[in-house]
């Protein structure tokens, strides 16, 4: 059997080119042989997909010239195999996961061959970074391709802070939270990338909440913790952790994930949670993990303004080497406001459509394809509307946001109601300037004073967001 294997190797070898091997064939292991069927151990589930994806073909051949006949290949999972229980690994009775750990088992020794992700699209650049000191970390997700705009610019700051300088105590952990589909997962992977860029040997690990916690059971269940703890704690340098609003009153999986924070917190390494909401409002949140995001850094994402939209559908129909207009990109962002996943269906969806079509992305073409998913005039407050929901929430009069007193607490909600109106109506800066009784400069002055405080002023951006939330518009 060693034989045949090394011969097919060799053969391996040859075809796929040496790198490829040491990364797609060297981990799998021959376990077995029959007359008709070749069986493999491979990793993971995901080693398995791409491998019998890409070189399955190749791999029959291989055996078949080999053998001088026909064989099946049957991949199996070298973790799905029953476990071998070491005594030492097997949890004590009766006693919580903290007093499980074993300090000794995590004193630093050579580094442990990287876990692969299961579950991702097998890409093979991908595969190729996981095979090497990331694990989970997309390489497409990065810096570069993040559009900044005043609803995402602190978090931005922050993600780039931590990724020049991970493990700093100011930064550790980091806590990006904000709606679905405002980029939260997208920062992730830039830190990521971009430790990794600058440090390529750094370990890097990105994971759900969701498969943390489902990892953690596997491994209570087949009493693998130690395995476990050497990928959550010894490994990562930088563990990124997305959604931990899913660990929702999950007792030991929060004790563990509080273990584990403090663990890597201890040496330096960096930790970066993101949510959807505040670590007070993740329901059932540990408490002890609750004050330490509270007093690491807390970083919010806001719906992006329109001239932020505008900008990501630039950058997303660039992707796609489709050519957008000005005004057609203003066109669109403003009927997809705040999602900017919506967006990125649509552009790609706007693409093919031209191709299909073989014709421009005028706002007629896209009048006319895109009207069953754009929504009809979903923003159609009027400029009364908005000055009506701020005075509201600041407790002054319309006529005094419409007038010229020069009071402070009429200043600032004017110029806001200014930018609102901007953001959320059609209207030019001279058609707010009239509604306003002021010339067209004082209203691009207010909004520009309002996009360049946003970022700063999480009192502003309160405002903004039950102004919206009054409106209907978020
Ligand atoms: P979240 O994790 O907050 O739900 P994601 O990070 O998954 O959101 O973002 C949804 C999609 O929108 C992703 O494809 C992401 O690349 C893209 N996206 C979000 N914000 C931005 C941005 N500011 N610039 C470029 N792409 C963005
Ligand atoms: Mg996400």
């Amino acid at each position: 059997m060693d034989r045949l294997w090394e011969q097919v190797q060799g053969a391996l070898m040859q075809s796929l080119g040496a790198q490829n091997f040491e990364i797609w064939i060297r981990p799998i292991r021959l376990s077995n042989l029959t007359p008709h069927a070749v069986h493999l151990q491979v990793p993971n589930r995901y080693y398995r997909d791409w491998v019998q994806a890409n070189y399955g073909p190749t791999m029959t051949d291989a055996f078949g010239r080999a053998l001088g006949h026909g064989v099946e290949l049957h991949f199996e999972i070298a973790s799905e195999q029953a476990p071998v229980l070491a005594e030492a690994d097997r949890p004590p009775q009766g006693s919580g996961l903290a007093s499980q750990v074993d300090e000794g088992e995590f004193l630093e020794g050579p580094p442990l061959p990287p876990v692969l992700d299961e579950g991702r699209p097998p890409t093979e650049e991908v595969a190729r970074s996981h095979a090497s000191s990331t694990i989970g970390v997309s390489p497409d997700k990065v810096f570069d391709n993040f559009v900044v705009g005043a609803s995402n610019q602190f978090a931005h700051a922050a993600a780039l802070a931590v990724a020049d300088q991970p493990g700093e105590s100011q930064y550790n952990p980091l806590y990006i939270y904000g709606g679905t589909g405002l980029g939260k997962t997208h920062l992730l992977h830039a830190i990521g990338n971009e430790v990794r860029r600058r440090d390529p040997s750094a370990r890097i690990l990105y994971v759900t909440a969701e498969q943390f916690t489902n990892e953690l059971i596997d491994a209570l269940r087949y009493r693998r913790m130690s395995n476990f703890r050497e990928k959550y704690r010894r490994w990562p340098a930088v563990l990124l952790m997305d959604d931990v609003q899913f660990l929702t009153g999950k007792d030991r999986t929060q004790e563990e994930l509080f273990h584990t924070f403090e663990w890597l917190k201890e040496r330096g390494r960096q930790i970066v949670f993101t949510s959807d909401v505040l670590p007070r409002e993740v329901h059932g949140f540990e408490p002890r993990l609750r004050t330490r995001c509270e007093s690491g850094m807390l970083a919010d994402m806001q719906p992006p303004d329109l001239e932020t939209l505008v900008a990501i559908l630039h950058q997303k129909a660039a992707d796609l080497g489709l050519d957008v207009t000005p005004d057609v990109a203003r066109f669109l962002a403003a009927r997809v406001r705040g999602n900017v996943r919506e967006i990125e269906g649509l552009i790609k969806r706007l693409s093919a459509l031209c191709k299909l079509h073989q014709a421009q992305p005028t706002i007629a073409f896209a009048r006319l394809h895109l009207g069953n998913v754009l929504a009809d005039e979903p923003h159609s407050v009027d400029a009364q509307e908005v000055i009506k929901a701020v005075a509201s929430l600041f407790n002054v009069r319309v006529e005094d946001l419409m007038g010229s007193r020069r009071q402070r607490q009429l200043v600032r909600p004017r110029h806001l109601s200014m930018w609102l109106v901007r953001e959320h109506t059609d209207l030019s800066f001279p058609d707010i300037g009239r509604v306003f009784g002021k010339d067209h400069a004082t209203i691009h002055h207010a909004c520009k004073k309002v996009a360049g405080d946003l970022p700063n002023d999480a009192d502003l951006r309160g405002a903004v967001a039950a102004i919206r939330r009054s409106l209907g518009l978020a």
